[in-house]
């Protein structure tokens, strides 16, 4: 369902007005996790100013440790939609369990399936059964048969709205914290009709390659990019080294406009 053989145009995936796909480029800016209301607020504040209508948070976090912040649940979901009604911005975020989907639908608008549950076929499921865009990351050691097939589970339970997101896979390369496999964007884009986009901060964990591998990302077709935007990185509960601060953030956006414009408000 999700190839292009099957239908040759491109799905468009519309987001509270915010248009995906087919020309239509739309980032997904927000903090790595949920913390409080001011944070979130100052983050959708600057979202809203650079014209972005997506604002990303974690509230249930898959963590490598299990003594690491696990995300604030529910309540983290409750600050994002505050903040984001007050700025007009839509809702993206993780879902890591079934159960939860249904509830989340009360507060998010796309619901992110992460790398680490790319292949938890009960959750794809979960969300294919829903009529809520799906944000599904490629999870790092799968290979993009895997990650079409992923996509493929949720579209036949009847929901078509999904947006594959290549966020860096596991390679033997320590220098970054993942691989960026760019060459995944037109490959995903000749094989299926739905949006791609690029997480730049999971793929290289590095805050000086944000901006090139984001401009490699649009250059190479991506439908929109992915980065984290914290008011202060250092004291983040999770990815204090690669998150933007807000300054960071503005000129970030003011180069990847200037190196390849956005399409006038679709
Ligand atoms: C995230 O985007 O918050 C995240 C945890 O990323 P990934 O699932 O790609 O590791
Ligand atoms: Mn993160």
């Amino acid at each position: 369902l999700v190839s292009r053989k099957k239908k040759p145009d491109d799905t468009i995936i519309d987001i509270k007005g915010a248009a995906i796909g087919n020309g239509g480029v739309q980032h997904v800016m927000g903090p790595c996790s949920v913390e409080s209301y001011e944070q979130v607020a100052q983050v959708a504040q600057a979202v809203k100013r650079n014209g972005i209508k997506l604002l990303r948070g974690g509230a249930f976090k898959p963590r490598t440790s299990p003594y690491d912040f696990q995300g604030l649940g529910v309540e983290g979901l409750e600050i994002l939609k505050k903040a984001a009604d007050e700025h007009d911005l839509a809702v993206v975020s993780e879902i890591v369990n079934p159960e939860h989907v249904e509830k989340a639908l009360d507060y998010v608008d796309v619901i992110q399936i992460g790398a680490r549950n790319m292949q938890n076929f009960e959750l794809l499921k979960a969300v294919g059964e829903t009529n809520k865009p799906v944000l599904l990351k490629r999870g790092m050691s799968a290979t993009i048969s895997e990650f079409v097939n992923a996509a493929e589970y949720i579209m036949s339970r009847g929901n078509g709205d999904i947006i594959l997101c290549e966020r860096g896979i596991r390679t033997y390369e320590k220098a970054t914290r993942n691989t960026l496999d760019i060459s995944s964007v037109p490959i995903l884009k000749q094989e299926t009709h739905l949006p791609v986009m690029v997480d730049v901060t999971h793929s290289t964990g590095r805050r000086d390659l944000l901006l090139p591998a984001a401009k490699a990302a649009v250059a190479i077709g991506a439908d929109g990019i992915m980065a984290e935007v914290h008011p202060d990185p250092a004291v983040a509960l999770s990815d204090a080294a690669q998150q933007m601060d807000i300054p960071t953030f503005d000129n970030f956006m003011k180069q990847l406009d200037e190196f390849a414009p956005r399409p006038a408000v679709q």
